[in-house]
């Protein structure tokens, strides 16, 4: 059984095994987490995004996948880099939002990591409602097939938390 843990602060500073990016599919940095990672995690990082672009994901990460990366100079060991869906009113994404989570933990099996911390992703700068949000990511997580034994989800703000608190509840 995966226990789902919530905490409120920085996923940067996080020591688990892996931390989850909520990314944008160029692979190459952003604002919002993404960029709070490469800014603390270093140079490292970024070049091996690089090569995951020149090798594997020529045209990107496609929204819903996740794939992973060492953490540089970050506590964890590995950071996965899942790519949310932009929010959209007029067409339901939720799968999309459903797989960030569940590819990201199988990544995390593929890499023997126990511990891993997620963001809100997609209630950022891809406006999803983070009731919502945090609806689908608590689902997600319960009903995934993984040998993850901690999933921290890394709150940035009190509405953050809260909206998490209430989905666990
Ligand atoms: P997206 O583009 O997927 O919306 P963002 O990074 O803009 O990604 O935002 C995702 C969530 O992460 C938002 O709720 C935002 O407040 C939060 N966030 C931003 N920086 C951090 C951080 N350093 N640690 C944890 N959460 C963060």
């Amino acid at each position: 059984m995966t226990h789902i843990t919530l905490a409120k602060g920085d996923i940067t500073t996080q020591h688990v095994d892996a931390i989850v990016n909520a990314a944008n599919s160029s692979l190459m940095g952003g604002g919002g987490v993404d960029g709070a990672i490469h800014r603390r995690g270093g140079p490292e990082i970024l070049a091996e995004c690089r090569a995951l672009r020149a090798s594997q994901y020529g045209r990107g990460l496609p929204t819903g996948q996740a794939v992973a990366t060492t953490a540089g100079e970050l506590p964890a060991r590995w950071v996965i880099h899942t790519v949310g869906p932009v929010w959209s009113a007029s067409e339901d994404r939720s799968e999309a939002l459903a797989s960030c989570y569940r590819e990201s933990l199988c990544v995390a099996d593929e890499l023997g990591a126990r511990t891993v911390a997620f963001p809100a992703i997609s209630t950022g700068i891809y406006g999803w409602p983070m009731d919502d949000g945090a609806r689908i990511a608590v689902r997600t997580v319960r009903e995934a097939d993984t040998s993850v034994a901690e999933v921290r989800f890394v709150l940035f703000d009190d509405a953050a938390y809260r909206a998490f608190a209430d989905a666990v509840r």
